[in-house]
């Protein structure tokens, strides 16, 4: 395995093996069945383009030969930052294919976030569109050209820049399409090696970088689509960003493709787009969340489209409330499913047989058999059921380590391999309520923000004597951030100063605070520590005030 990462120890591994749990093949194996068992079925559909299984697997092994050709190696590192499109797929397998690691970036990111995915993988590679949403990823790329010195070839997706190469050019090139399958045959990586890396929303500015294997990541998606009734029939829409492990892997679009289905990606999230994409493809099952169905239940539905396709509208990421669940299954006269999960692995799914009051208001169970779970005080003592305390699990598909960080897996893992999700959690009659949080991440209805991260970089800031960011309750995101911030004497700022100024760090938008809050000094602990609570708290009255 690559080194870095932390294998499961012998004991643990024979037993989801024994079970059956890893096939032990490797995603593009698992693919591949889907290619050989309908070939002119249509795997992706993106606006008016329609790719069957068997282009989109030619299409991976005439892409696989060009990134040999260009010197990727297996175990090279390649940060993957395309937005939804069906390069994406192609080329995220064509890595696989070769045993190359595609390390997942938002769209969303930039330099700043990119960098540091940089200097933590050495990645070699960089795969970027070339503008996306008024973005221009070549000038991105040209910066890392000269920032990380692992970075050998950026391949761009559209028109490249100087030094870039077009990713275009080598899907089109059909000169490796009859060249001896031997050459991708001899890099073919083992099913128990890293097949993609996640990132994780973490608590601090550094990323926590997810190495998931061929076998666990198999398991994740195609179990995860047995509980959500997934088959050839499946017409799966994707609509989030595809990099979220919740898209891609929960089961989405390789669950989708795993079993045999379809992806249709949608190039925007209206409920004009979805109503009529259900209707043209015969969407079955949509991978939503909060910020999109609250949208999708305030907007009118178009009332001309026929949804009887529809059997299941999915939720992850964060939690829906239970009247807006309700909701989604009246209008949309489906079934509602919530999805609670993480890309460390742990993914929790209400079944689309339970009774309503469970998929209204539970955040599910384990979606594996093999899942061991644990509900701890701050002692690591079991928790009575019904109490709350600490999710703890481990299981097939659930990481032992972060990739080449001993010292967040000292914090996150517990000894005996347990998995720290960070989140409180209560079990009652087998299924799981979370109840609120451990880590102080902001959950902005899916997307998951530092509140560290964000505090480093306003401390950048001059003007700035202290600064505490903390979760502030939001009717459609769930939360957004607010930031309490203590000027230097005689100093003011106001809150489009501080966005400006953190735009000018080049991070992520959906990271931008929302609300400011000038303060003399925080409340703190007897023992002198900020006392986040109590500024949550100071938050969610003025967000109420203000909606009064
Ligand atoms: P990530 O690290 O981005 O995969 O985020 C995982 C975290 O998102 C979990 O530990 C939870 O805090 C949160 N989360 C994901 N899905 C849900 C859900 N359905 N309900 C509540 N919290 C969720």
């Amino acid at each position: 395995m690559l080194q870095g990462c932390t294998a499961w120890p012998e004991d643990s591994a024979r037993r989801p093996r024994q079970q059956g749990y890893w096939a032990d093949i490797t995603l593009y194996d698992m693919l591949l069945r889907s290619v050989g068992a309908a070939p002119d079925k249509i795997a992706l559909v993106l606006g008016t383009r329609r790719l069957s299984y068997a282009q989109l697997g030619h299409a991976i092994d005439r892409l696989a030969h060009r990134l040999l050709d260009l010197g990727f190696r297996p175990l090279d590192r390649v940060v993957f930052q395309l937005p939804n499109s069906i390069e994406f797929v192609i080329a995220f397998f064509a890595l696989l294919r070769i045993g190359v690691i595609p390390v997942l970036a938002l769209p969303a990111h930039r330099r700043d976030e990119i960098a540091r995915i940089f200097s933590h993988t050495k990645a070699t590679g960089y795969v970027v569109a070339d503008v996306w949403r008024g973005y221009d990823y070549r000038l991105l790329a040209a910066e890392m050209s000269g920032l990380a010195p692992s970075l050998r070839r950026v391949l761009v997706l559209g028109e490249p820049g100087p030094n870039q190469i077009c990713l275009n050019d080598l899907l089109a090139d059909d000169a490796g399409r009859h060249a001896n399958t031997a050459a991708l045959a001899a890099v073919a990586p083992a099913p128990d090696e890293i097949a993609l890396m996640l990132l994780s929303g973490g608590t601090t500015g550094m990323p926590k970088v997810i190495p998931r294997t061929h076998n666990d990541y198999v398991y994740n998606c195609r179990q995860s689509g047995e509980i959500a009734g997934f088959n050839p029939g499946t017409v799966l829409l994707a609509l989030l960003p595809m990099a979220h492990n919740y898209t891609f892997g929960c089961p989405g679009v390789l669950g989708a493709l795993g079993h045999g289905g379809t992806a249709v990606i949608a190039p925007d999230a209206t409920i004009e787009t979805v109503a009529r994409l259900i209707e043209t493809e015969r969407v079955s099952v949509i991978s939503a969340a909060v910020p999109l169905i609250v949208d999708w239940l305030n907007a009118n539905r178009p009332q001309h489209h026929d949804f009887s396709s529809l059997r299941v509208v999915m939720n992850g990421g964060a939690k829906l409330a239970p009247e807006l669940r309700r909701r989604v299954e009246l209008r949309f006269g489906c079934a509602f499913q919530e999805s609670f999960g993480t890309g460390e692995g742990l993914l929790n799914m209400t079944r689309l047989d339970d009774p309503a009051e469970i998929r209204f208001t539970s955040s599910g169970r384990p979606i594996s058999p093999a899942d061991e779970i644990r509900i701890v005080d701050e002692h690591g003592e079991d928790v009575a059921d019904g109490a709350v305390g600490e999710l703890i699990c481990r299981g097939p598909y659930t990481v032992r380590s972060y990739y080449n960080a001993p010292d967040k897996d000292a914090a996150a893992i517990t000894s005996d391999g347990y998995y720290r999700m960070g989140d409180m959690v209560r079990r009652f009659d087998g299924n799981l309520y979370v109840e609120g949080r451990l880590k102080d991440i902001i959950n902005r209805g899916g997307e998951k923000i530092s509140c560290e991260e964000i505090e480093n970089h306003i401390l950048g800031n001059p003007k700035i004597k202290d600064v505490c960011v903390v979760a502030m309750p939001d009717e459609v995101f769930g939360e957004k951030a607010c930031a309490f911030v203590i000027p230097v004497d005689g100093e003011t700022v106001d809150l489009d100063e501080i966005k400006n100024f953190l735009i000018s760090r080049h991070i992520a938008k959906f990271k931008l605070p929302e609300r400011l809050m000038l303060m003399k000094e925080f409340p703190t602990s007897a023992v002198g520590k900020v006392l986040r609570r109590e500024l949550r708290q100071v938050a969610a009255i003025e967000v109420a005030s203000v909606h009064a």
